[in-house]
């Protein structure tokens, strides 16, 4: 058994929001390391200065910290492996001298080829992208050439020199050994014209020199790995432990995209989940324990998490199944966390003086996100004025319309009565006419409830709601009910 301890990375590049997918690979980083006591590592990869966003780092700090996989290194964490952000690296001249090692050993070139020149070349598809497939030209110059274009001052790249013949080979813990012909591969940019490399040499300078052991990534980058492998062949450097993940899809098996509406980490907050729901259920979207047990804290995760267990089949982003899951983060949640959360969604329906907290209780077993809420309350303001007279009709409790109006008729004086209005109260004082009655308790309460709220279903019986509302509105609506039903 190998000593080395296990550092694992997060190299997220500063584009915008934080997707799910990119959100997974973070987390099984994290996993992976902390299930062996190793170090998780945060490396800002802003080598594409074109693609930068502004507030983007920002974004990725605060969700490493929302989720809670925090970091034991970082730009702002150091840990003597940095810096630990590309472009702050490349200013060291890290990438320089590395791609210099390269040219030195035959394995890397310049290339001073102009836009018109590579525009003529020959392209292919790649992955529904037409790339322009280099044709080696700079590999001819002397040495003289190259030293005379360089003291001009001629913009240049360097490239990755892949010969024509034999193969590569490397290896993917999930994907096993991918061995591509070396004519098949192209001759990739490692340092750019403005002299930044690309993230396909940072990538590997830094997982080498940060040393790295595990890598997790989604598996657009399978196909670039041999390139890398070759890259880490030249230096005579050992490569990570590779693990390309599946492809996340939407329910229609696409990739998860920003039209789904729920790509992104933020997204998902937004629309009322839960942060330990969400990691809970991304934890699940390629992973999974011997049994069949679903929920996990960040803690469990830690502790089960065996990346040997990661499988290849893509993973479907099940929005329903995200929803009950997030219910029963909602069920277990602290009462007082969750009715800071949920007090906006009360707030938007209910305005008059009822007591919210309570009105917050009735619902919390019964929501899976918090925008199902206001459906679910609006009647503790107001009852639909042309409800549906048939809900009075109920097979099972033996009601309908004439029952309900007998009921009504009947309950009302005794309501107007009873000064204590705490549902137990209530709910004594109409046992006994039940009782002196003879009757079923759903004969009446069912009655009651609907002319209470106008709905075929609420959160909280008859006397909760009359606790809630109070006794004033109580014996309006049931006056209401009265009138409806005559
Ligand atoms: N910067 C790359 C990305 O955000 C990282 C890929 C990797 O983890 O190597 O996709």
């Amino acid at each position: 058994m190998s000593t080395t301890k296990i550092r694992t990375r997060y190299a997220p590049s500063p584009t915008g929001k934080m997707h799910v997918g990119n959100l997974r690979s973070a987390l099984y980083e994290f996993l992976i390391a902390k299930h062996e006591g190793g170090d998780f590592m945060l490396r800002i990869e802003d080598t594409d200065q074109e693609r930068f966003v502004e507030g983007a780092t920002e974004i990725i700090y605060r969700t490493l910290d929302e989720t809670g996989l925090k970091h034991d290194e970082g730009p702002d964490k150091d840990g003597g492996f940095g810096p630990y952000v590309q472009s702050e690296r490349m200013k060291t001249g890290i990438y320089l001298k590395y791609a210099k090692e390269l040219i030195d050993k035959g394995e890397a070139y310049y290339c001073f080829c102009d836009k018109e020149r590579l525009a003529s070349l020959k392209t292919e598809v790649v992955e529904g992208k037409e790339i322009s497939i280099y044709d080696k030209h700079c590999l001819g110059l002397s040495k003289e050439e190259v030293e005379a274009n360089l003291a001009a001052g001629k913009p240049y790249v360097i490239r990755q020199n892949i010969p024509n013949e034999g193969s590569t080979t490397f290896h993917d813990e999930l994907y096993g050994d991918i061995t591509v012909e070396n004519a098949d591969m192209d001759d990739m940019i490692l340092i750019k014209s403005d002299g930044y490399p690309t993230y396909n040499f940072a990538n590997v300078v830094d997982d080498h020199t940060m040393n790295i052991t595990h890598v997790v990534r989604g598996n657009e980058y399978l196909s670039s790995s041999p390139k890398y492998q070759r890259l880490y062949d030249a230096f005579g450097w050992q490569s990570p432990v590779y693990i390309h993940l599946p492809l996340i899809t939407d329910e229609n098996h696409k990739k998860l995209s920003k039209r789904s509406g729920h790509s992104s980490f933020e997204d998902l907050i937004e629309q009322g989940f839960v942060t330990e729901a969400v990691v809970n259920y991304i934890a699940l979207l390629g992973w999974s324990p011997e049994d069949n047990r679903e929920i996990f804290t960040l803690d469990e995760l830690i502790k089960e998490f065996d990346y040997h267990r990661i499988s290849k089949s893509p993973a479907v982003f099940d929005i329903a199944k995200l929803k009950w899951m997030n219910g029963e983060y909602i069920k277990a949640m602290d009462f007082d966390k969750f009715y800071e959360r949920a007090l906006p969604y009360i707030q938007k329906v209910i305005t008059g003086p009822m007591d919210l907290k309570h009105i917050a209780m009735t619902v919390k077993s019964r929501i899976e996100v918090f925008p199902d809420i206001p459906e679910m309350i609006d009647f503790f303001e107001a009852v639909p004025e042309d409800y549906d007279l048939s809900m009075y009709t109920h097979k099972k409790m033996k009601t309908d319309a004439q029952t309900s109006l007998e009921v009504l008729k009947d309950t009302l004086p005794i309501l107007e009565a009873q000064e204590d209005y705490t549902n137990d109260a209530l709910y004594a004082t109409l046992s006994k006419y039940v009782e002196e009655k003879g009757i079923k308790t759903g004969f009446v309460m069912w009655p009651l409830r609907t002319a209470l709220s106008g709905k075929a279903v609420t959160p909280a019986g008859a006397t909760e709601i009359m606790e809630i509302i109070g006794k004033e509105e109580t014996i309006e609506r049931i006056k209401a009910g009265i009138t409806r039903l005559s």
